[in-house]
């Protein structure tokens, strides 16, 4: 089990805009100022921390995965996707309590637009962390010859909400004081959890392995093409 908590992420405005619905173009001088304002705010609040450990495949069958330890996981889409990987990194990113405070004090004093756009800062951010993280893994798995798939979390495509329980049974999540509640959400709510394969450069191809090419969901807001 190991924590990385020594990187702040950088977080993109156009991700934020995204997510508060705005198309970067068309985005207000004054949107935009406030959204940087409350960017270097937030900032100041942020503990990001990732929590992660990694165990190796034994066998995938079907649509379930065996992992050493005798951990299963079940997902159609991820089976295929980390059918030629020999391990899973799992993985649970956390920016702390105080962002949500800083949302939950904002809605309080019904300051709802400050809310909303502390809200989008907040969950652009955890995904940079979580990416600034694979990325730092790619480089570490890059001297093997060896990189890493398309990430998964549980609660989206086709890996149930409640395998939640299996990602927190394998991680210590006391270690970063995320909590699990009986819906499988997570406290802090700008937390993150989830799994990434690894396996030889040659085997594993990113695009040839992503399982949103040939799905018919094309309205799924995880999909990646
Ligand atoms: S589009 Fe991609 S993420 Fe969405 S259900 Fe299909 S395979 Fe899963």
């Amino acid at each position: 089990m190991k924590i990385v908590d020594d990187t702040m992420p950088v977080i993109s405005k156009e991700r934020v805009f995204r997510l508060l619905g705005q198309k970067d173009k068309g985005v207000s001088g004054r949107l935009s100022k406030k959204v940087d304002k409350h960017i270097a705010g937030l900032e100041k609040m942020m503990r990001p921390k990732v929590l992660y450990t990694t165990k190796k495949i034994r066998k995938i069958e079907g649509n379930t995965v065996t992992l050493e330890g005798d951990v299963k996981l079940k997902s159609a889409k991820i089976s295929k996707t980390f059918r030629k990987c020999d391990r899973i990194t799992f993985f649970l990113a956390t920016l702390g309590e105080q962002v949500d405070n800083v949302i939950r004090s904002s809605l309080k004093e019904k300051k709802l637009s400050d809310a909303y756009i502390y809200d989008a800062i907040g969950s652009a951010a955890v995904e940079a962390t979580v990416e600034d993280f694979q990325n730092k893994m790619d480089s570490t798995v890059k001297k093997k010859n060896q990189r890493t798939t398309l990430r998964f979390s549980p609660g989206y495509c086709d890996w149930k909400i409640k395998e939640q329980q299996k990602v927190f049974t394998v991680l210590e999540n006391d270690l970063i004081d995320v909590d699990l509640n009986e819906s499988y959400l997570m406290a802090p709510r700008k937390s993150v959890s989830g799994v990434f394969g690894i396996g030889s450069r040659e085997l594993v191809d990113k695009d040839e392995t992503n399982p949103c090419r040939l799905c018919g969901m094309h309205t799924c807001v995880a999909r990646r093409v």
